[in-house]
């Protein structure tokens, strides 16, 4: 890297450092407040992407919206119709999704594009990728928010001991688990990223010698790397383990609690800015409300209340002025708390997350009636069985096929898990569920996006009708 690049990455972290205060002290702040300060950073966002983006200027027009404008007024955007609009979205004219291809085909470590820009991509698990760009301001606040997060799991810049930081992620500089730390990595921390696609044998080699302080990963890496700990292979000792990227399931939080003694956190987060994390006291992931606004929705778009589950969530970002990002469609399925949380931070909180609308598999129930089953239960009964470690349901044509990754020497359950998940599912009102089982030592590697596993597969076309393979 270039010097130029070199005090750029200073400067932004510099920024962030005084975005870190400002968030912490929103942390403090009465609801009402926090309210205020979402409506005053919306109107100065729509008013500039009606302003600036040729898509939102024309569905300002075409949608007759007028001033003072209602987040609600704005059309509803899903990721396919977001890609496809990528250049009319962007205020800057010089960001063509086609020359950032290009760029993004070249990026091997921290580069900016046109000196400014930072370009990410999500990593597809819910079949659209799309492409995000920060300017550097914008990249600043993220930076802040991964130093809120840090100091949540009691982590604070400047400490003495600078802890080490291991993360397990994705190993490409277009995802943000990587190009943050690397973009951070100027002496406030130690941070390590690991490939998440790295064999197991690897990265137990590598955490070794690490000797992480914190420990992040997907969830599955780390039921993973417990087992490894487990087996005498794995000695690390992390004070706090955080998961993020996929369900962190209350078991697996059991055990990395008992077999590290760690502080265990969960941690929700997308490429497009939406950050979400657990304070100590369990009770749910604090939305950083100060940086977006999430709306938890039925089917048919209508708002559902706290404590309620939604079908998906709407998300704007109030960060976000390169590319605006106003009600942006998301599948996961998610509960808010009714109640604030008693840790006093006015955020409202995420208490569930039961997996995305695209992972509710459809089955064949009585008088060929389809019945949607969604993936709770199949993590439900999963969840049950201490000795899982890992486990894939792949819907095919014929039936399902549970991929299990057993702890040792547990194989003989196989029989039990699927007696219970066919009464499960018989229970649903699906008839005769075929159910196979198959044990394997490791979940494969094709079923792996950025090193992040699909727990549900469906490799069935919905658009024949249930039970034309019967
Ligand atoms: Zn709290």
């Amino acid at each position: 890297m270039d010097k130029p690049d070199r005090l750029r990455r200073l400067e932004d972290l510099a920024r962030a450092i005084a975005y870190r205060q400002a968030l912490i002290r929103h942390e403090y702040w009465p609801r009402t407040k926090l309210e205020e300060l979402q409506q005053r950073r919306l109107a100065e966002l729509l008013d500039w992407a009606t302003r600036r983006s040729p898509l939102y200027r024309q569905l300002r027009d075409t949608h007759r919206i007028s001033q003072p404008y209602s987040l609600q007024d704005f059309p509803i955007i899903d990721k396919k119709t977001y890609m496809e609009h990528f250049d009319e979205i962007v205020t800057d004219p010089r960001l063509r999704i086609a020359r950032l291809q290009e760029h993004m085909a070249n990026v091997s470590g921290d580069e900016y594009y046109l000196g400014q820009y930072r370009v990410l991509t999500t990593a597809g698990s819910s079949g659209q990728k799309t492409v995000i760009v920060f300017n550097r301001k914008e990249w600043s606040i993220q930076e802040a928010a991964s130093m809120r997060i840090a100091s949540m799991m009691g982590v604070l810049p400047f400490s003495r001991r600078r802890p080490k930081i291991v993360t397990i992620g994705s190993p490409s500089p277009l995802h943000d688990s990587y190009r943050l730390p690397l973009s951070m990595d100027i002496g406030l921390y130690r941070y390590d990223v690991l490939p998440a696609t790295a064999p197991i044998e690897e990265l137990v080699q590598r955490l070794n010698l690490l000797q992480p302080y914190i420990l992040r990963g997907f969830p599955s890496m780390l039921g993973l790397l417990v087992a490894e700990q487990l087996q005498g292979r794995l000695h690390i000792s992390p004070c706090i383990v955080a998961g993020g990227g996929e369900p962190l399931t209350g078991e697996l939080r059991k055990q990395l609690h008992a077999v590290w003694g760690s502080s265990v956190f969960d941690i929700y987060g997308t490429q497009e800015g939406l950050r979400a994390m657990e304070c100590n006291l369990d009770q749910g992931m604090h939305i950083f409300e100060d940086l977006g606004i999430v709306e938890v929705v039925d089917e048919d778009n209508c708002p559902v209340p706290d404590g309620t589950l939604g079908h998906k969530i709407l998300f704007t970002s109030l960060i976000s002025f390169t590319q605006p990002v106003i009600r942006y469609e998301i599948s996961d399925m998610m509960v808010l708390a009714p109640e604030p949380c008693p840790c006093g931070q006015p955020f409202r909180r995420i208490i569930a997350i039961n997996g995305r609308n695209d992972d509710v598999i459809y089955l064949e129930g009585l008088a060929g009636k389809e019945v949607a089953v969604h993936p709770v239960h199949f993590w439900n009964v999963l969840e049950s069985f201490e000795a899982i470690r890992q486990y894939q349901v792949v819907h095919e044509p014929d039936g399902l096929c549970l991929r299990l990754v057993f702890a040792e020497g547990n194989g003989h359950i196989a029989a039990s898990v699927r007696e219970q998940l066919a009464q499960k599912l018989q229970a649903l009102g699906v008839t005769c569920p075929s159910i196979s089982v198959e044990l394997v030592t490791a979940l494969e590697d094709r079923s792996r996006n950025m090193g992040k596993w699909k727990n549900i597969v469906s490799n069935v076309d919905r658009s024949m009708p249930v039970g034309a393979n019967h």
